[in-house]
């Protein structure tokens, strides 16, 4: 079986609902997973943190504006009235609940079950939508087998094991659907994958059914070589291999949610991006096979802070890099990109919650200089193949961009350089013109 994706412009309006079922029900059985309508969880967000600031009014404005939109939604969806019934029935029942938290207090537990409407709504008016024009469909609760542990990661044997199950004690349909980003934690509460993991709750699935593949379907062609956001002229790729795309969802490229091409690597299962508006395209296919030349695509990742730390005692020493590394440990900061000379090591990082202790402490080694407001910018490739030349023709295009640190054979797949946000459309545009442009 394989497990499809849509995004939230993929189900965001009613037109784009039917276009979904129109690609889905060719005859194929599939597994479904939807994220909740564009705009939804931003809004759903909104609210959370009008009531944590205890603004209800303000929550119940927006919760109003949100509750029209699906009247109008059910209204639009549905071509009998037996089924506009049915979609009032649902989302009546959501708007019903979510006003109780109007009036009660407000933690992350109930931001938790209020950012996950979104997909509760989106799953059950497509479910019924399906029904309705006839189609063997049943809806599966994610709440019933997606877990995560008590870190938050994917807990992939349980997720297996409970979908499984839950899959046999189910009709036998052409059509299961499910929602994308909602879980439980190991206390058993509702919780999520973070913003954008739709994607990975499709690769969690599909790792965990053994799926034939798992399409990932949004509103752009595939990955581009560059940001069509702040480059012209960026090309749809064909093929890239899971360690490529991973370097490049983790790197900036918006188009998919960094974690999601683990599980399918695992498993070795096809992922292929699609487009539901332009559904004949073939799309970006992400195998264990990379097609062709070295250099693939750039992408940048902003929100970066430099940290370098100079220190006297790292001289001759060691144990220095270790001492550094438990830092950001003990306060569970990763750490992007790193490289060090005698005297001193700059580090990067994207999380910045705990950054004042993690400055306080590392203060005990020496002078600490932090720079924010920068980007990674990762060139992404199967290095090896383009065996000499590689680096000198990536610093040639770059002749002229102040380069804050650069990270260059830590992985066979990519060269990331670290430059000031304020450089980063034209350190893209130089890459593409002198680099992607040029090199085919
Ligand atoms: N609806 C969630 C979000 O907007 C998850 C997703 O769409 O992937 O972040
Ligand atoms: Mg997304």
């Amino acid at each position: 079986m394989k497990v499809y994706k849509f995004g939230g412009t993929s189900v965001g309006s009613p037109e784009n609902m039917r276009m979904v079922r129109q690609i889905i029900t060719d005859g194929e059985p599939k597994l479904v997973v939807l994220s909740a309508m564009s705009g939804t969880t931003n809004s759903l967000v909104e609210i959370s943190s009008h009531l944590y600031q205890q603004h209800p009014h303000k929550a119940s404005e927006v919760m109003a504006r949100l509750e029209e939109k699906y009247a109008r939604v059910v209204e639009a969806l549905y071509a009998t009235p037996e089924y506009r019934e049915k979609g009032q029935v649902v989302t009546e029942g959501i708007f019903r609940m979510m006003r109780l938290f109007l009036h009660k207090s407000f933690t992350l537990k109930e931001e938790k079950i209020l950012v996950a409407q979104g997909e509760l709504l989106s799953t059950q008016l497509f479910t019924l939508l399906m029904q309705e024009s006839g189609h063997s469909t049943f809806l599966l609760p994610a709440l019933d087998f997606m877990r995560v542990d008590e870190e938050r990661a994917a807990d992939l044997p349980a997720i297996r094991t409970l979908l499984l199950e839950l899959i046999d004690n189910s009709p036998r349909v052409d059509y299961y659907i499910t929602q994308g980003f909602i879980c439980r934690n190991p206390a058993g509460e509702i919780d999520n994958l973070e913003r954008g993991g739709s994607d990975y709750t499709a690769s969690l699935v599909g790792a965990a059914i053994d799926a034939e593949e798992v399409q990932i379907w949004t509103d752009i062609d595939g990955f581009h070589n560059n940001d069509p956001r702040f480059v012209s002229n960026t090309r749809k790729i064909d093929q890239l291999s899971f360690n490529e795309a991973a370097e490049l969802a983790y790197f900036g490229a918006k188009i998919l949610h960094p974690q999601t091409i683990f599980p399918a690597r695992i498993q070795n299962i096809p992922v292929r991006l699609k487009n539901t508006m332009n559904p004949s395209d073939s799309g970006t296919l992400i195998t264990t096979r990379s097609d062709g030349s070295g250099i693939k695509a750039v992408a940048a990742k902003d929100g970066i802070t430099a940290i370098k730390i100079r220190s006297g005692r790292m001289l001759m020493a060691y144990g220095f890099l270790k001492k550094v590394f438990e830092i950001f440990e003990r306060h569970k900061t990763p750490i992007d990109m790193i490289s060090t000379s005698e005297v001193a090591v700059s580090l990067t990082v994207d999380n910045t919650r705990h950054l004042e202790e993690i400055h306080h402490a590392l203060m005990a080694f020496g002078e600490v200089e932090i720079d924010r407001d920068m980007s990674i910018i990762c060139i992404v490739g199967d290095i090896i193949r383009e065996e000499t030349g590689f680096a000198s023709r990536v610093f040639n295009a770059l002749d002229g961009i102040p380069i804050r640190m650069i990270s260059y054979g830590g992985s066979r797949y990519n060269i990331s350089v670290l430059v000031p946000t304020s450089h980063k459309t034209s350190t893209l545009q130089t890459l593409s013109d002198k680099l992607l442009n040029a090199s085919f």
